[in-house]
């Protein structure tokens, strides 16, 4: 499977890409674009996988960036500050709550 690069969400058709939220994480300055390849570091490499970390801690869009994630189930990286293992948990824990509510 390929992997998406955090940097290339498109912008829905009609709308201004610099209105939409993606252009407001703090992942999109130009310092932060030049090491992307930090958001799909393995969790091995703690320097790389805690820099892409810190920069989500202190984004002013990561609720958004999270949601669209899981929404997407977007299978690779670091987004809203989670990774895909932890974006996969929340995603079982609501499906068991609307099993569990639909029971
Ligand atoms: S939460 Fe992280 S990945 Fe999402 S927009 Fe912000 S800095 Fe980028």
């Amino acid at each position: 499977m390929k992997r998406r690069s955090a940097f290339r969400v498109a912008a829905p058709e009609g709308l201004d890409p610099t209105e939409r939220w993606e252009a407001r994480g703090a992942c999109r300055t130009e310092e932060n674009r030049a090491q992307a390849d930090n958001w799909y570091a393995p969790s091995s490499n703690r320097e790389a996988f805690n820099a892409a970390m810190r920069v989500c801690a202190g984004c002013p869009v990561r609720a958004e960036c999270l949601d669209a994630a899981l929404k997407r189930r977007e299978a690779w990286g670091i987004w809203g500050g989670l990774t895909e293992s932890q974006r996969r948990g929340i995603l079982r824990k609501r499906q068991a709550s609307a099993e569990q509510q639909a029971a």
